[in-house]
């Protein structure tokens, strides 16, 4: 499989402070791939500058994603292009539910799609989770578990049917079963659509159980520092990061 997406020596700024420091990184399209790394290390700036962030600063390097430089392009641009991020929603949005908030955020990505046509697609997609019908008539957020602001994620995720999808700490807070129903919805999503591409950024081995990523990387102080098979997590758990080299 080619690469669908290769980060080549990037440096990254926020208000002058250098966070990514020379990172380099290739993702094959198709794969799962796992980021791991202590806090501060620079994940969710790495995660952020993907999608186009303004407060991030690209002070050298390069990302290219399928075969294109997309270091300038505004959020909307890359969505576009098919690169998505999951990301907590504003808490709730009065009045707004979720098939309008998710026809919106379709039609910025796809064109217009009428509201039956919507309507199709959107129990379509909600019948492959497993989500019932009137799950997308609730307003968004509005008296949401964590494990159903997962949910809606997820059905976003299905919508828009992105190439490169990047999960920053989704399991964070979840329980068992929301963090399972999560992996499941990737497993399902992943099995329609074979090509799709997953970044998963996570503290935790426990999601890795029920999502078979085929690389880990682990970052340390703004450059990836190791990169292997997702086994190396059992080394993780044994013995922290300390045993990593940096170079
Ligand atoms: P991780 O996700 O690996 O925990 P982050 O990318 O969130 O790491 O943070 C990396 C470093 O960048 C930290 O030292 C953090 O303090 C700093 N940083 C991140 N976001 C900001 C910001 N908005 N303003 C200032 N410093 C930031
Ligand atoms: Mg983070």
């Amino acid at each position: 499989m080619t690469n669908i997406l290769e980060i080549k020596n990037l440096h990254v700024e926020i208000e002058g402070k250098e966070i990514l420091k020379g990172l380099n990184l290739e993702i094959k399209e198709g794969d799962i791939h796992t980021l791991m790394g202590p806090n501060g290390s620079g994940k969710s700036t790495l995660a952020n500058v993907i999608m186009g962030h303004p407060k991030y600063q690209i002070t050298q390097g390069e990302i290219i994603f399928q075969g294109e430089k997309i270091n300038d392009l505004s959020p909307d641009e890359k969505a576009k292009l098919g690169v998505f991020m999951s990301f907590q929603y504003p808490q709730e949005i009065e009045g707004v539910n979720i098939r309008n908030f998710l026809r919106t955020a379709y039609q910025n990505v796809h064109g217009k799609i009428s509201v039956m046509d919507f309507k199709k697609l959107i129990d379509e997609k909600a019948k492959i989770l497993n989500l019932k019908d009137e799950f997308s008539d609730r307003y968004l957020n509005k008296g949401f578990s964590g494990g159903e602001k997962k949910k809606s994620e997820m059905l976003q995720l299905a919508i828009l049917n992105p190439k490169l999808t990047i999960l920053d700490e989704t399991d964070s807070g979840l329980d068992i079963d929301a963090l399972r129903s999560v992996a499941e919805s990737i497993n399902l999503l992943k099995e329609k659509n074979p090509k799709l591409t997953v970044i998963i950024i996570t503290h935790y081995k426990r999601i890795l159980e029920y999502i078979k990523p085929n690389k880990l990387s682990i970052m340390i102080n703004g450059k990836i520092a190791l990169e292997g098979s997702s086994d190396l997590v059992n080394h993780l758990e044994e013995k922290g990061y300390g045993w990593i080299e940096e170079d």
